[in-house]
Protein backbone atom coordinates (compact mmCIF):
# COMPACT_ATOMS: atom_id res chain seq x y z
CA UNK A 1 0.00 0.00 0.00
CA UNK A 2 1.23 3.40 -1.08
CA UNK A 3 1.32 6.12 1.75
CA UNK A 4 -1.28 8.72 2.04
CA UNK A 5 0.35 11.37 1.11
CA UNK A 6 -2.01 13.90 0.70
CA UNK A 7 -3.54 13.25 4.25
CA UNK A 8 -0.04 12.88 5.95
CA UNK A 9 0.00 16.67 4.25
CA UNK A 10 -2.53 17.97 6.11
CA UNK A 11 -0.61 16.91 9.93
CA UNK A 12 2.05 19.60 8.61
CA UNK A 13 0.53 22.94 8.79
CA UNK A 14 3.19 24.84 6.98
CA UNK A 15 3.01 23.02 4.00
CA UNK A 16 0.09 25.42 3.58
CA UNK A 17 1.95 28.27 3.33
CA UNK A 18 2.12 30.71 0.56
CA UNK A 19 5.57 31.63 -0.22
CA UNK A 20 5.39 35.07 -2.58
CA UNK A 21 2.03 34.31 -3.43
CA UNK A 22 2.30 30.63 -4.47
CA UNK A 23 2.35 27.41 -2.96
CA UNK A 24 4.99 26.42 -0.70
CA UNK A 25 7.28 23.55 -2.87
CA UNK A 26 9.77 22.59 0.97
CA UNK A 27 12.60 20.45 -0.67
CA UNK A 28 15.27 21.46 2.10
CA UNK A 29 14.51 18.60 4.25
CA UNK A 30 18.11 17.54 4.92
CA UNK A 31 18.76 20.87 6.41
CA UNK A 32 15.85 20.56 8.50
CA UNK A 33 12.24 18.82 8.66
CA UNK A 34 8.51 20.15 9.53
CA UNK A 35 7.05 19.00 12.23
CA UNK A 36 3.45 17.33 12.23
CA UNK A 37 0.22 18.63 14.59
CA UNK A 38 0.83 15.60 17.12
CA UNK A 39 4.74 17.09 18.03
CA UNK A 40 3.97 20.91 18.00
CA UNK A 41 0.80 19.21 20.61
CA UNK A 42 3.49 17.67 22.61
CA UNK A 43 5.68 20.56 22.84
CA UNK A 44 2.45 22.72 23.37
CA UNK A 45 1.26 20.08 26.19
CA UNK A 46 4.18 19.44 28.00
CA UNK A 47 4.57 23.35 28.44
CA UNK A 48 1.25 23.89 29.69
CA UNK A 49 0.29 21.02 31.64
CA UNK A 50 3.65 19.41 33.46
CA UNK A 51 6.42 21.68 32.87
CA UNK A 52 8.24 21.37 35.78
CA UNK A 53 12.18 20.17 36.13
CA UNK A 54 13.01 16.48 36.05
CA UNK A 55 14.57 14.28 38.31
CA UNK A 56 14.81 16.59 41.22
CA UNK A 57 11.24 17.60 42.37
CA UNK A 58 9.33 15.52 44.97
CA UNK A 59 5.90 17.16 43.70
CA UNK A 60 3.34 15.72 41.16
CA UNK A 61 4.50 17.86 38.23
CA UNK A 62 8.25 16.72 38.25
CA UNK A 63 7.30 13.32 38.46
CA UNK A 64 4.81 13.60 35.70
CA UNK A 65 8.30 15.19 33.53
CA UNK A 66 9.96 13.22 34.41
CA UNK A 67 8.34 9.98 33.54
CA UNK A 68 7.44 11.50 30.49
CA UNK A 69 11.01 12.48 29.29
CA UNK A 70 12.40 8.78 30.69
CA UNK A 71 9.56 7.19 28.96
CA UNK A 72 10.56 9.07 26.01
CA UNK A 73 14.03 7.67 26.01
CA UNK A 74 13.12 4.54 26.32
CA UNK A 75 11.11 4.22 22.93
CA UNK A 76 14.37 6.17 21.44
CA UNK A 77 16.04 3.31 22.88
CA UNK A 78 13.48 0.78 21.31
CA UNK A 79 13.30 3.05 17.74
CA UNK A 80 17.17 1.92 17.59
CA UNK A 81 16.93 -0.99 18.84
CA UNK A 82 19.50 -0.61 21.47
CA UNK A 83 19.90 -2.91 24.47
CA UNK A 84 18.98 -0.44 27.24
CA UNK A 85 17.68 3.08 27.96
CA UNK A 86 20.61 4.09 29.55
CA UNK A 87 22.95 3.72 26.31
CA UNK A 88 20.66 6.71 25.37
CA UNK A 89 22.05 10.20 26.04
CA UNK A 90 20.06 13.44 25.48
CA UNK A 91 22.47 15.95 23.42
CA UNK A 92 21.45 19.12 21.54
CA UNK A 93 22.08 17.10 18.14
CA UNK A 94 23.96 15.43 16.22
CA UNK A 95 26.70 18.03 16.62
CA UNK A 96 27.20 18.09 19.94
CA UNK A 97 26.49 14.39 20.54
CA UNK A 98 29.84 14.07 17.73
CA UNK A 99 31.86 16.40 19.90
CA UNK A 100 31.11 14.50 23.42
CA UNK A 101 32.42 12.10 22.12
CA UNK A 102 35.58 13.14 20.32
CA UNK A 103 36.58 14.91 24.13
CA UNK A 104 35.49 11.63 26.04
CA UNK A 105 36.59 8.58 23.96
CA UNK A 106 39.42 10.75 23.01
CA UNK A 107 40.49 11.38 26.84
CA UNK A 108 39.60 7.42 27.35
CA UNK A 109 41.51 6.27 24.54
CA UNK A 110 43.41 8.27 22.61
CA UNK A 111 47.36 8.87 22.92
CA UNK A 112 49.78 10.36 20.13
CA UNK A 113 50.30 8.79 17.50
CA UNK A 114 46.74 7.20 17.54
CA UNK A 115 44.51 7.48 14.60
CA UNK A 116 41.40 8.43 13.43
CA UNK A 117 39.69 7.67 10.30
CA UNK A 118 37.06 9.67 8.45
CA UNK A 119 35.73 10.43 5.01
CA UNK A 120 35.66 12.34 1.81
CA UNK A 121 31.91 12.57 2.34
CA UNK A 122 31.76 13.65 6.30
CA UNK A 123 29.38 17.04 7.14
CA UNK A 124 32.28 19.22 9.12
CA UNK A 125 30.32 18.35 12.22
CA UNK A 126 32.40 14.91 11.67
CA UNK A 127 35.38 16.54 10.79
CA UNK A 128 36.09 19.84 12.84
CA UNK A 129 36.03 17.68 16.41
CA UNK A 130 38.10 15.34 15.22
CA UNK A 131 40.90 18.00 14.11
CA UNK A 132 40.61 19.74 17.84
CA UNK A 133 41.12 16.46 19.11
CA UNK A 134 44.03 15.79 16.36
CA UNK A 135 45.44 18.77 17.71
CA UNK A 136 44.93 18.44 21.47
CA UNK A 137 46.28 14.29 21.92
CA UNK A 138 48.68 14.74 18.12
CA UNK A 139 46.69 11.79 17.11
CA UNK A 140 46.67 11.64 12.79
CA UNK A 141 43.25 12.10 10.68
CA UNK A 142 42.86 9.61 7.90
CA UNK A 143 40.78 10.22 5.18
CA UNK A 144 38.71 7.56 2.75
CA UNK A 145 38.32 8.60 -0.68
CA UNK A 146 35.56 8.17 -2.96
CA UNK A 147 35.04 7.19 -6.39
CA UNK A 148 33.45 9.05 -9.24
CA UNK A 149 29.72 7.79 -8.17
CA UNK A 150 29.91 9.08 -4.10
CA UNK A 151 30.73 5.97 -2.79
CA UNK A 152 33.59 4.78 -0.25
CA UNK A 153 36.70 3.16 -1.44
CA UNK A 154 36.55 0.28 0.50
CA UNK A 155 39.81 -1.32 -0.41
CA UNK A 156 41.47 2.03 0.91
CA UNK A 157 39.27 2.16 3.74
CA UNK A 158 40.37 -1.64 4.51
CA UNK A 159 44.16 -0.60 3.89
CA UNK A 160 44.14 2.06 6.30
CA UNK A 161 43.50 0.17 9.38
CA UNK A 162 45.87 -0.90 11.56
CA UNK A 163 46.72 -1.12 15.31
CA UNK A 164 47.32 2.30 15.33
CA UNK A 165 43.38 3.08 14.16
CA UNK A 166 41.23 3.74 17.85
CA UNK A 167 38.09 5.04 15.89
CA UNK A 168 36.18 5.45 12.50
CA UNK A 169 33.19 8.37 12.49
CA UNK A 170 31.84 8.03 9.13
CA UNK A 171 28.35 9.32 8.08
CA UNK A 172 25.38 6.94 7.25
CA UNK A 173 24.02 8.65 4.33
CA UNK A 174 26.00 11.81 3.04
CA UNK A 175 23.82 14.95 3.00
CA UNK A 176 25.50 16.08 -0.27
CA UNK A 177 25.63 12.63 -2.24
CA UNK A 178 23.07 11.02 -0.79
CA UNK A 179 25.04 7.66 -0.48
CA UNK A 180 24.19 5.16 1.60
CA UNK A 181 27.22 4.14 3.21
CA UNK A 182 27.99 -0.16 3.68
CA UNK A 183 28.33 0.68 7.47
CA UNK A 184 27.70 -3.28 8.57
CA UNK A 185 30.55 -3.67 6.39
CA UNK A 186 32.59 -1.09 7.98
CA UNK A 187 31.67 -1.63 11.30
CA UNK A 188 33.26 -5.55 10.70
CA UNK A 189 36.32 -4.15 9.27
CA UNK A 190 36.99 -1.43 11.87
CA UNK A 191 36.24 -4.51 14.25
CA UNK A 192 38.78 -6.73 13.03
CA UNK A 193 41.41 -4.20 13.39
CA UNK A 194 40.40 -3.06 16.85
CA UNK A 195 39.01 -0.07 16.20
CA UNK A 196 35.11 1.31 17.11
CA UNK A 197 33.08 3.04 14.91
CA UNK A 198 30.78 6.23 15.60
CA UNK A 199 27.89 6.63 13.16
CA UNK A 200 26.51 9.99 12.08
CA UNK A 201 23.17 8.82 12.00
CA UNK A 202 21.69 12.59 11.05
CA UNK A 203 20.14 11.92 7.51
CA UNK A 204 19.54 8.71 8.15
CA UNK A 205 17.06 7.70 10.79
CA UNK A 206 14.41 9.63 8.94
CA UNK A 207 14.53 7.63 5.69
CA UNK A 208 14.78 4.05 6.77
CA UNK A 209 14.60 1.79 9.83
CA UNK A 210 18.26 2.00 12.14
CA UNK A 211 19.30 -0.89 14.24
CA UNK A 212 22.10 -0.45 16.17
CA UNK A 213 22.58 -3.50 17.59
CA UNK A 214 22.73 -5.03 13.97
CA UNK A 215 24.70 -2.60 12.52
CA UNK A 216 27.42 -3.40 16.13
CA UNK A 217 28.00 0.68 15.86
CA UNK A 218 29.65 1.24 18.83
CA UNK A 219 28.45 4.75 18.75
CA UNK A 220 25.29 6.66 16.73
CA UNK A 221 24.21 10.01 16.66
CA UNK A 222 21.26 11.79 14.97
CA UNK A 223 19.09 15.22 15.36
CA UNK A 224 15.66 15.41 15.87
CA UNK A 225 14.84 18.42 14.17
CA UNK A 226 15.93 16.58 10.83
CA UNK A 227 13.40 13.84 11.89
CA UNK A 228 9.72 16.08 12.20
CA UNK A 229 10.81 16.96 16.03
CA UNK A 230 12.15 19.99 17.58
CA UNK A 231 15.35 21.89 17.37
CA UNK A 232 17.95 21.57 20.18
CA UNK A 233 17.31 17.75 20.91
CA UNK A 234 19.62 14.95 19.45
CA UNK A 235 20.72 11.56 20.35
CA UNK A 236 23.95 9.62 21.41
CA UNK A 237 23.89 6.16 21.44
CA UNK A 238 26.74 4.02 23.05
CA UNK A 239 27.42 0.73 24.20
CA UNK A 240 27.19 0.57 27.69
CA UNK A 241 30.99 -0.62 28.18
CA UNK A 242 31.99 2.31 26.15
CA UNK A 243 29.74 5.10 28.05
CA UNK A 244 30.88 3.45 31.74
CA UNK A 245 34.48 3.94 31.24
CA UNK A 246 34.71 7.48 29.10
CA UNK A 247 34.77 10.38 31.15
CA UNK A 248 31.94 13.19 31.32
CA UNK A 249 32.43 15.61 29.01
CA UNK A 250 30.57 18.33 30.83
CA UNK A 251 30.56 19.32 35.09
CA UNK A 252 27.06 20.29 36.73
CA UNK A 253 23.82 19.31 37.77
CA UNK A 254 22.56 15.96 37.15
CA UNK A 255 25.72 14.40 35.93
CA UNK A 256 26.95 14.08 39.79
CA UNK A 257 26.44 11.47 42.60
CA UNK A 258 28.16 13.41 45.03
CA UNK A 259 30.11 16.77 45.31
CA UNK A 260 32.95 17.79 47.82
CA UNK A 261 35.17 20.30 47.03
CA UNK A 262 38.16 17.58 47.56
CA UNK A 263 36.74 15.01 45.21
CA UNK A 264 33.50 14.60 43.11
CA UNK A 265 31.62 11.12 41.98
CA UNK A 266 29.72 10.92 38.82
CA UNK A 267 26.17 9.99 38.21
CA UNK A 268 25.43 6.28 36.67
CA UNK A 269 24.60 6.26 33.01
CA UNK A 270 22.90 8.20 30.96
CA UNK A 271 23.18 11.09 33.47
CA UNK A 272 26.60 11.13 33.75
CA UNK A 273 26.66 12.53 30.26
CA UNK A 274 23.52 15.13 31.04
CA UNK A 275 25.34 17.84 32.73
CA UNK A 276 22.56 20.62 33.11
CA UNK A 277 18.70 21.09 32.97
CA UNK A 278 18.05 18.58 30.12
CA UNK A 279 15.42 19.89 27.02
CA UNK A 280 12.68 17.49 28.75
CA UNK A 281 9.98 19.25 26.59
CA UNK A 282 11.77 18.43 23.38
CA UNK A 283 12.90 14.94 24.49
CA UNK A 284 9.13 13.73 24.33
CA UNK A 285 8.09 15.63 21.14
CA UNK A 286 11.03 13.54 19.87
CA UNK A 287 9.95 10.45 20.74
CA UNK A 288 6.16 11.65 19.47
CA UNK A 289 7.42 12.15 16.25
CA UNK A 290 9.06 9.19 16.42
CA UNK A 291 5.90 7.32 16.65
CA UNK A 292 4.64 9.39 14.08
CA UNK A 293 7.12 7.60 11.81
CA UNK A 294 6.38 4.31 13.07
CA UNK A 295 2.59 4.53 12.97
CA UNK A 296 2.93 5.47 9.07
CA UNK A 297 5.35 2.18 8.59
CA UNK A 298 8.84 2.15 7.31
CA UNK A 299 7.85 0.66 3.94
CA UNK A 300 5.78 3.09 2.97
CA UNK A 301 7.91 5.96 3.76
CA UNK A 302 11.36 4.57 2.08
CA UNK A 303 9.28 3.63 -0.69
CA UNK A 304 7.56 6.77 -1.13
CA UNK A 305 10.69 8.97 -0.64
CA UNK A 306 12.77 6.25 -3.11
CA UNK A 307 9.85 6.95 -6.00
CA UNK A 308 10.34 10.79 -5.15
CA UNK A 309 14.40 10.66 -5.61
CA UNK A 310 14.28 8.54 -8.78
CA UNK A 311 11.12 10.23 -10.24
CA UNK A 312 13.43 13.47 -9.37
CA UNK A 313 16.53 12.37 -10.90
CA UNK A 314 15.26 11.06 -14.17
CA UNK A 315 13.59 14.40 -15.19
CA UNK A 316 16.12 16.34 -14.20
CA UNK A 317 18.63 14.43 -16.44
CA UNK A 318 15.85 13.97 -19.35
CA UNK A 319 14.37 17.53 -19.05
CA UNK A 320 16.95 19.38 -18.19
CA UNK A 321 20.07 20.28 -20.40
CA UNK A 322 24.02 20.32 -19.21
CA UNK A 323 22.70 18.77 -15.57
CA UNK A 324 25.17 17.29 -13.53
CA UNK A 325 24.08 15.53 -10.50
CA UNK A 326 27.07 14.75 -8.39
CA UNK A 327 26.04 11.14 -6.03
CA UNK A 328 25.56 8.05 -8.19
CA UNK A 329 25.85 5.72 -5.52
CA UNK A 330 23.59 2.46 -5.73
CA UNK A 331 22.37 3.05 -2.54
CA UNK A 332 21.17 6.13 -2.76
CA UNK A 333 18.28 8.34 -0.06
CA UNK A 334 17.04 11.40 -0.06
CA UNK A 335 18.86 14.39 -1.23
CA UNK A 336 19.36 15.27 -5.19
CA UNK A 337 22.55 17.07 -5.77
CA UNK A 338 23.34 19.63 -9.25
CA UNK A 339 24.34 22.06 -11.02
CA UNK A 340 23.38 23.28 -13.86
CA UNK A 341 25.99 24.76 -17.02
CA UNK A 342 28.09 27.35 -15.35
CA UNK A 343 25.17 28.89 -13.28
CA UNK A 344 25.90 29.79 -10.02
CA UNK A 345 23.25 27.73 -7.55
CA UNK A 346 23.20 30.97 -5.61
CA UNK A 347 21.30 32.69 -8.36
CA UNK A 348 19.51 29.54 -9.02
CA UNK A 349 18.46 28.97 -5.62
CA UNK A 350 16.97 33.07 -5.22
CA UNK A 351 15.31 32.40 -8.74
CA UNK A 352 13.07 29.24 -7.54
CA UNK A 353 12.50 30.96 -3.72
CA UNK A 354 10.34 33.46 -5.43
CA UNK A 355 8.41 30.72 -7.35
CA UNK A 356 7.95 29.58 -3.72
CA UNK A 357 10.71 26.35 -3.91
CA UNK A 358 12.60 25.99 -1.23
CA UNK A 359 15.57 24.21 -2.15
CA UNK A 360 19.46 24.47 -0.59
CA UNK A 361 22.67 25.81 -2.43
CA UNK A 362 26.01 26.37 -1.54
CA UNK A 363 28.99 23.61 0.06
CA UNK A 364 25.85 22.00 2.95
CA UNK A 365 28.80 22.25 5.34
CA UNK A 366 30.63 20.10 3.49
CA UNK A 367 33.71 21.96 2.04
CA UNK A 368 36.33 18.93 1.97
CA UNK A 369 34.25 17.40 -0.16
CA UNK A 370 33.27 20.44 -2.77
CA UNK A 371 36.95 20.72 -2.71
CA UNK A 372 37.32 16.75 -4.41
CA UNK A 373 34.23 17.58 -6.78
CA UNK A 374 36.43 20.89 -8.13
CA UNK A 375 33.17 22.71 -7.16
CA UNK A 376 32.03 25.87 -5.28
CA UNK A 377 28.83 24.38 -4.31
CA UNK A 378 26.02 22.75 -5.57
CA UNK A 379 22.05 23.22 -5.68
CA UNK A 380 20.29 20.42 -3.33
CA UNK A 381 16.56 19.17 -3.46
CA UNK A 382 15.93 16.35 -0.48
CA UNK A 383 12.88 14.94 0.16
CA UNK A 384 10.49 13.99 3.42
CA UNK A 385 7.60 11.55 3.31
CA UNK A 386 5.37 14.82 2.86
CA UNK A 387 6.58 15.51 -0.45
CA UNK A 388 4.88 14.69 -3.94
CA UNK A 389 5.75 13.93 -7.53
CA UNK A 390 3.31 16.99 -8.48
CA UNK A 391 5.99 18.84 -6.25
CA UNK A 392 8.69 17.42 -8.41
CA UNK A 393 6.66 18.01 -11.53
CA UNK A 394 6.38 22.30 -10.28
CA UNK A 395 9.98 22.03 -9.33
CA UNK A 396 11.77 21.06 -12.94
CA UNK A 397 8.70 23.14 -14.85
CA UNK A 398 10.24 26.32 -12.76
CA UNK A 399 13.77 25.52 -13.39
CA UNK A 400 13.41 25.37 -16.89
CA UNK A 401 11.68 28.59 -16.60
CA UNK A 402 14.29 29.84 -14.83
CA UNK A 403 17.03 28.60 -16.66
CA UNK A 404 15.65 30.67 -19.79
CA UNK A 405 16.91 34.47 -17.78
CA UNK A 406 21.09 32.75 -17.88
N1 LIG B 1 25.95 15.43 9.90
C1 LIG B 1 25.24 15.45 8.77
C2 LIG B 1 25.42 14.37 7.74
C3 LIG B 1 24.32 16.48 8.57
O1 LIG B 1 23.61 16.53 7.44
C4 LIG B 1 24.16 17.48 9.56
C5 LIG B 1 23.18 18.63 9.37
N2 LIG B 1 23.23 19.23 8.13
C6 LIG B 1 24.92 17.39 10.72
C7 LIG B 1 25.80 16.34 10.85
C8 LIG B 1 24.81 18.39 11.82
O2 LIG B 1 23.56 18.33 12.42
P1 LIG B 1 23.12 19.42 13.52
O3 LIG B 1 23.41 20.75 12.91
O4 LIG B 1 21.68 19.16 13.72
O5 LIG B 1 23.94 19.15 14.74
Amino acid sequence: MDVDVQNIRTDFPLLSRQVYGHPLVYFDNAATTQKPNSVLRKIDEGYRFRNANVHRGVHLLSQEATEAHELARRQIATFLNADSSDEIIFTRGTTEAINLVAFSFGEYCCQAGDEIVISQMEHHSNIVPWQLLAERKKIRLRVIPINENGELCLKEYRSMLNERTRLVAITHVSNVLGTINPIKKIVEFAHNAGAKVLVDGAQAVAHFAVDVRMLDADFYVFSGHKIYAPTGIGVLYGKRELLENMPPYQGGGEMIKKVTFEKTTYNDLPYKFEAGTPDFISSTALAEALRYLLDIGWNKITTHEDDLLNYATKRLQAEIENVQIFGNAIEKSGVLSFLVRDIHPYDLGVMLDKLGIALRTGHHCAQPLMDYLGIQGTMRASFALYNTREEVDVFIDALKRVITFF
